[in-house]
């Protein structure tokens, strides 16, 4: 096992690595930014390294800059988190060829994965299934373009090969609409992630958001961790993540996960992942996978009782996994909320110190939080101030304890979200389950303030 990990993140994910190498008996350092040197994780960090000015692309984002202070502090392996390099398969390979190992899958895994037309043709070959859409990318003839959306039928959607966190795609829903839609997406594709090639799908009109977690090692050993139901989001964001996914059938859940397994046993795929899927009508459609822990592996950590940043530690150790298929059972529920420092109703970030914080706690609740009493969120990075995850024997227990940790939870200093999730765990069509991923949109659109 390493004796010495660096954790190439910040903010709560920072310290939940952090914890995970502490019960496991490894020495983390930390890295930070000059924005975060009052964060939690760097207080309680026996070893912090500064590695730049607030801006990412000078700190969390600089692979030289982090690659030094692995090498300055004898770190063994590199944790990358989620966001930031977490999907970089340059910098997996620069890991790697400095002599650290990468806590994640091999350069090349990232590398399909990353790019989502790539990915959708690894999962066509694996059996898994898809969205319908064009076979690739999008050529650059318009009267093929509008061939191809007449076949896929509209309305569609353009997305951007490279794209991610829920930029760089654009519905059509006429052929009138669609030459120009797709120019502009390809400018802000080029723009915005360095390569301007786009592909099509079906808009499915009314899918929910299912994904599913797996687990891998070097040996081709993979296993699925269940799923999760990530349907409450605003602009493609997820705002609330769930597991069990109310309402569908286990027995559909075990046929897409275990095409999922089969496709890492396929693909040499390492470490932890998460194939992401809509859902309608019973079907299940490949949209992407995301090569990294997520921010909501939480809820998979409490159904399932597997630690999936200890995990990742293990695989990437070279340790076989350390459970088997058919030890793993879904039991219970869980829900969580991700608190964001943000005024509840315009949306807009609210940074700055955080004059008051109050974490709720009692049975099944758990808080992943990287702020504290006095904090100052910074302006600079993702607007996420914590998780507040809950577990129950059913989805009713859990929403209960849910609706209980909201009402204790304190924040003063700053606005967040947490009227917002007070509201949704009390609305009817939330607590009935199964809202599609246009439910919360069209929420917000009708809240009366
Ligand atoms: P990103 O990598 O930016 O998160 P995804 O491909 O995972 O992009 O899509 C993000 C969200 O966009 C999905 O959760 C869904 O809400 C919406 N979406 C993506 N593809 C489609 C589609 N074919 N039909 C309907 N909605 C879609």
């Amino acid at each position: 096992m390493f004796k010495k990990i660096l954790i190439a993140n910040r903010g709560e994910i920072a310290l939940r690595i952090q914890r995970a190498c502490r019960e496991m008996g490894i020495q983390a350092v930390v890295v930070y930014s000059e924005a975060d040197r009052e964060a939690k994780y760097v207080k309680l960090a026996e070893e912090a390294v500064c590695i730049g000015p607030a801006a990412s692309a000078q700190s969390y984002l600089h692979m030289p800059a982090i690659i030094s202070a692995a090498e300055v502090t004898d770190a063994e392996a590199i944790h990358p988190g989620y966001g930031f390099l977490s999907e970089n398969a340059d910098f997996a390979e620069r890991v790697e060829k400095s002599g650290f190992k990468f806590i994640g899958p091999s350069p090349e895994s990232i590398r399909m994965m990353g790019d989502k037309v790539s990915a959708k043709q690894a999962m066509i070959k694996a059996g898994v299934p898809c969205v319908p859409g064009s076979e690739g990318e999008l050529p650059d003839d318009p009267a093929q373009v509008r061939r191809i959306a007449k076949s896929v039928g509209y309305p569609v959607i353009i997305k951007a090969a490279g794209g991610g966190g829920g930029r760089g795609m654009r519905v059509v829903h006429t052929e009138a609409a669609l030459i120009h839609a797709v120019q502009t997406t390809k400018a802000e594709a080029g723009a915005a992630f360095g390569n301007p090639a786009v592909y099509m799908e079906k808009f499915l009109q009314n899918p929910r958001h299912i994904e599913i977690q797996v687990m891998a090692d070097q040996f081709k050993n993979a296993v699925y961790l269940g799923e999760r139901d990530c349907s409450m989001q605003r602009r493609h964001q997820k705002i609330i993540e769930e597991g069990p996914a109310p309402g569908i059938p286990r027995k559909l859940i075990d046929k897409i996960g275990e095409r999922c397994a089969a496709a890492c046993k396929r693909m040499g795929y390492r470490g932890a992942g998460t194939f992401e899927f809509l859902y309608e009508n019973g079907e299940f459609y490949f949209i992407e996978m995301n090569t990294r822990v997520q921010v909501e592996h939480p809820v998979t950590e409490l159904i399932t009782g597997v630690d999936i940043v200890k995990t990742q530690i293990m695989v990437a150790a070279g340790e076989k996994l350390p459970f088997t298929q058919r030890q793993i059972a879904v039991k219970g529920h869980a829900i969580e909320c991700r608190i964001n420092a943000e005024d509840p109703f315009s949306f807009v970030p609210s940074p700055g110190r955080i004059t008051m914080w109050h974490a709720p706690g009692g049975p099944g609740v758990r808080v992943d939080s990287h702020v504290y009493t006095n904090y100052f969120v910074p302006p600079n990075y993702d607007s996420m101030v914590g998780k507040i995850i809950v577990y129950g024997d059913t989805r009713d227990q859990a929403i209960a304890r849910m609706r209980t940790a909201l009402s204790e939870t304190l924040v003063e200093g700053i606005n967040t979200n947490i009227p917002l999730h007070r509201e949704l765990m009390v609305d009817a069509k939330f607590m009935s389950g199964g809202t599609n991923i246009h439910y919360l949109e069209a929420w917000i659109a009708a809240r009366k303030r």
